[in-house]
């Protein structure tokens, strides 16, 4: 709620907050006026020193009048923090923190430290903005640094300045001083990102958000929380986020928290930090040897506070222990942080084991939470049983009643608040939300079932449900809305290729979406933007936000300049090197590929334009591919290319439709007939296909379907003629596919036309191979002889070949890579001569047969007759039997030479059965086809 305070009315209130705390600062240099509060004989001020006596080691301190900087700030400013933190949020915090606004002085006046980037092809030259890399040791181990200055700043307020005026006013002028430097040095908000001591107990108290704090994944608006903003002339605000940390606090609390829930260093700050505070207050008993001491505030004005640095440190029992006060502290802090440390983890497996034996009831991430949250409960009432209190102690009782209550009241919400949350709500919210914005953007009507509610109204539940009432969400609806919400993820980077089946799952569940329509959504999203998938390229929200925030700019930019030239188009491109455009990417760190990127986007129709180019170059490349796989010289590798070539065919359907939507946006654009022209030039068989598939005619013009669907006036002539080396090239592009299959079954191709050239692939390791089918494909080709002139067969690359044959099969063909290749893993290849005996009628089914060479007959056993078929390659020999785990019921013996079998145990098959639904799914598809296949030759007979 507070977030959405605007940035104008707390760019004043930095201000008026940010005077006040310096004047503090002063006032410890010099303050001739608060003193006189302070005198014993003072009538009525509350803060006037007492006649009584207050003992440290056993004798009474003399005390004389003090000014009160010391105690505003310790007394009052510290603990208001804290209870900010909790209550508020950090993202009331973030925007007021007199620092964090001081850390921003050289960004406003535009003196950061940047990098000279010069282009060498073109020679332009850009500069970008310093910003602590992630890989780098600060950007590893900041948290411990963070964590290191808050304990020195403890040690030394009760050492140096609790109640030194001058050194205090030195810390604090030293620490203004580094957040100015930190902020030319590192852009963004580094220095509350890495460096601040106070980050750690923001973190501990406003994570995963504040009683009254707002939640950032389910929020409509586009600058969430204390995001840095900036607000424009006409008071619009715009984000100002240079994406200096990932993830961020400011941007979202909660996923920052999530996302850190499991690190060492999480567990080390939270348990640290209790033990620490412990430790802090303790002390002042260890010193003095009564509470008095603290309670009374006679701390905050003990002036000679340096004199004691070695006076002893510990009094215990009406005795001095003789360790030097400069020694004691560190040490008595120092033990207390470490055997909160050791209680903690002690504490976290305890928990940990239990649930292990009840593994049902709760995540380990979930119990980690609610040890964190107690810890936080527990040590933000600890803290306030003294933080504060030597001026709460001034007020009547009522009021410290009232103050115990309020806190304890506060304290008590926020823990019933927090203890509920867990990673897997926070997801289920966030892809809610997700899934609720792709809702608004297809327009249904939804007024009539939610009753004067909004879809914001609608929880997570209720946006599924409402999914599944709504008369307008069809099928193709709903793939539509489940591929926006993958896109996006995707951009943001919250999920990636490989984990976005599972985090999806619960959606895919709510919305009735098969794994295999996730998988073909991927193969979609992957098409039309192949960078989304790309496993080396890093995607985050911040720089998604980074990027907005310039793109943003840049669109206003060129507004204000079209309006004075009255000019009637845009033209980014004149605006290239205007100083104004240069300023904005130093100022939002942005490099040429991201100036590509956004400009391509900027101008209305141009990025579908754009991105039907794409797709129309990518369609010609693999139509070149399919004919490569064409050529007579490859006809000897069948199964290899017959996965190929249906895996080219099938992207190739998906580009088609991915164009045909892209006309459908760009409706009667100039650049749409054309466009249209191509396609039906490039593709017509399968463009014939798509068209007959979908209602195009609703949402193609009239002009572009019959373009469409018309003959080019140039023969398609498809040539199969290429040169070796375009042949090798084009395999070599297949070795960029994400599927691994595909990839294993290129470098097999290219082995067969140049082995030398593949060993040299295997060998580089330019391409990312993560998969164990490609390793060990390239493991077995740098195992060839180096100077083979033979080509390697397929049963040279048994992994290979099982997975081709699978592949091949009636039964497992087109079932998804992944089952192939597990099945494959678990699968062993048996030879027969002709004659043997491969399984006898009366057997019990042990394996799931699949022939994968030469002829079987199959003897079945009719009354007193017996009929034999002879089955062929690619068939299976008694799936009905494996799925009943009954006994063979048909005796099947080898008749060729060469007979070989692909044998999968039924253990194996039971496993892919119990836990892969989607391959049972699949199982039962094709079991109950066969199951019609025999029903009815058995009626023909
Ligand atoms: S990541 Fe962005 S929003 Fe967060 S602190 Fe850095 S610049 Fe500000």
């Amino acid at each position: 709620m507070l977030s959405q305070l605007p940035e104008r009315r707390m760019h004043w209130i930095r201000w008026i907050l940010t005077v006040g705390w310096l004047l503090i600062i002063a006032s410890l240099f010099y303050d001739p006026w608060t003193a006189k509060l302070t005198t014993p004989d003072h009538p009525w001020s509350p803060l006037r020193l007492s006649e009584s006596c207050i003992q440290v080691q056993g004798n009474c301190l003399s005390e004389q009048p003090y000014p009160l900087g010391t105690t505003l700030f310790w007394g009052a400013i510290v603990p208001a923090s804290i209870f900010i933190l909790l209550v508020f949020g950090h993202e009331l915090w973030r925007r007021i923190c007199p620092l964090s606004f001081l850390s921003q002085i050289p960004r406003s006046l535009g003196w950061q430290r940047q990098f000279r980037r010069e282009n060498k092809k073109t020679g332009m030259v850009r500069y970008e903005l310093a910003k602590v890399r992630s890989d780098s040791w600060l950007g590893r181990n900041y948290p411990y640094v963070q964590f290191s200055w808050l304990f020195i700043g403890l040690c030394g307020r009760i050492l140096f300045f609790n109640a030194d005026r001058l050194v205090l006013a030195g810390w604090l002028l030293s620490t203004v001083a580094a957040a100015i430097a930190v902020g030319y040095w590192y852009g963004g908000k580094s220095w509350c990102q890495y460096f601040c001591p106070m980050a750690p107990v923001q973190s501990i108290y406003s994570e995963p958000g504040g009683l009254l704090g707002s939640k950032a994944h389910t929020s409509e608006q586009l600058i969430t929380q204390s995001m840095c903003r900036t607000f424009l002339p006409d008071g619009q605000e715009q984000s100002a986020c240079v994406a200096c940390q990932n993830p961020c606090i400011d941007i979202d609390a909660e996923r920052n928290y999530w996302n850190s829930l499991s690190k060492p260093e999480t567990g080390f700050i939270r348990y640290g930090y209790v033990g620490l505070v412990i430790g802090y207050f303790g002390y002042y008993y260890l010193y003095a040897g009564n509470w008095n001491y603290y309670f009374s505030g006679a701390w905050l004005r003990q002036t000679d506070q340096l004199t004691s640095l070695f006076d002893p440190g510990i009094y215990l029992f009406g005795q001095a222990i003789n360790v030097p006060k400069i020694i004691a502290v560190p040490l008595i802090l120092g033990i207390c942080t470490a055997i909160a440390y050791g209680g903690g983890r002690w504490l976290e497996k305890r928990a940990k084991s239990y649930y292990r034996r009840h593994p049902k009831e709760l995540s380990l991430e979930t119990i980690r939470h609610r040890i964190f949250t107690l810890c936080t409960f527990g040590i933000f009432n600890f803290f306030f049983i003294f933080g504060g209190r030597p001026l709460i102690q001034l007020f009547p009782w009522a009021v410290q009643y009232l103050y115990d209550l309020g806190l304890v009241t506060l304290s008590t919400l926020w823990l019933y608040k927090t203890w509920r949350r867990s990673p897997d709500l926070y997801s289920r919210e966030n892809l809610a939300n997700r899934f609720r914005k792709q809702l608004e953007k297809l327009q249904l009507n939804v007024s009539q079932f939610l009753e004067g509610r909004t879809l914001n109204d609608l929880n997570t539940h209720e946006v599924y449900i409402l999914a599944k009432v709504l008369p307008g969400f069809t099928r193709e609806k709903r793939h539509q809305a489940y591929k926006g919400v993958v896109r996006e993820a995707l951009e943001e980077g919250y999920i990636n290729y490989s984990s976005s089946l599972e985090v999806l799952q619960q959606m895919r569940q709510e919305l009735g979406i098969t794994d295999d329509e996730h998988r073909i959504v991927l193969e979609e999203v992957g098409i039309e933007d192949p960078s989304l998938l790309n496993p080396d390229r890093q995607r985050s929200l911040e720089n998604q936000i980074r990027l907005s925030g310039y793109r943003k700019s840049l669109e206003r930019l060129l507004l204000l300049q079209s309006k004075q030239v009255a000019q009637g188009s845009l033209d980014p491109g004149s605006l290239q090197d205007s100083a104004t455009i240069r300023s904005l990417r130093r100022q939002y760190s942005i490099t040429s590929q991201d100036e590509e990127w956004i400009l391509s986007g900027l101008a209305g129709n141009a990025s579908s334009v754009k991105r039907a180019e794409f797709l129309l170059a990518q369609l010609s490349q693999l139509i070149d591919c399919y004919r490569v796989l064409n050529q007579p010289v490859l006809y000897d590798h069948k199964a290899v290319l017959t996965l190929l070539r249906e895996n080219i065919s099938h992207k190739k359907e998906l580009i088609v439709r991915s164009i045909l939507e892209t006309l459908g946006l760009l409706q009667s654009d100039p650049a749409a007939l054309g466009l249209a022209q191509r396609l039906q030039q490039a593709s017509p068989a399968i463009l014939g296909e798509v068209l007959d598939q979908g209602h195009w005619s609703d949402r193609l013009p009239a002009a572009i379907l019959q373009c469409l669907t018309q003959p080019g006036e140039m023969p398609v002539f498809c040539s199969l003629e290429f040169s070796a080396q375009a042949t090798l090239g084009h395999l070599e592009t297949l070795l960029l596919d994400q599927n691994p299959m595909i990839q294993a079954a290129a470098l097999y191709v290219i082995a067969q036309l140049d082995p030398e050239r593949s060993q040299a692939i295997a060998r580089d390791q330019r391409h990312p191979f993560n998969s164990p089918l490609v390793k060990a494909t390239l493991e077995q080709l740098l195992a060839l002889p180096s100077n083979a002139s033979a080509h390697p067969s397929l049963t040279d690359f048994p992994m290979l070949e099982r997975v081709v044959y699978l592949f091949n099969s009636d039964f497992f063909h087109r079932m998804q890579s992944e089952t192939l290749i597990a099945l494959a893993d678990r699968a062993e290849v048996r030879t027969y001569s002709k004659g043997d005996l491969i399984t006898e009628a009366g057997d019990t089914c042990r394996e799931l047969l699949l022939l994968i060479e030469g002829h079987a007959n199959v003897h079945y056993q009719t009354g007193a007759e017996v009929r034999i078929e002879q089955l062929h390659p690619g068939q299976t020999l008694d799936e009905l039997e494996v799925l009943a785990h009954s006994k063979s019921e048909n005796t099947i013996v080898a008749d060729s030479e060469r007979t070989r079998i692909l044998a999968i145990s039924v253990d194996a098959f039971d496993d892919f059965l119990d836990h892969d639904p989607d391959f049972a799914r699949r199982v039962l598809e094709l079991e109950s086809r066969q199951l019609q296949r025999f029903v009815r030759s058995m009626q023909s007979i």
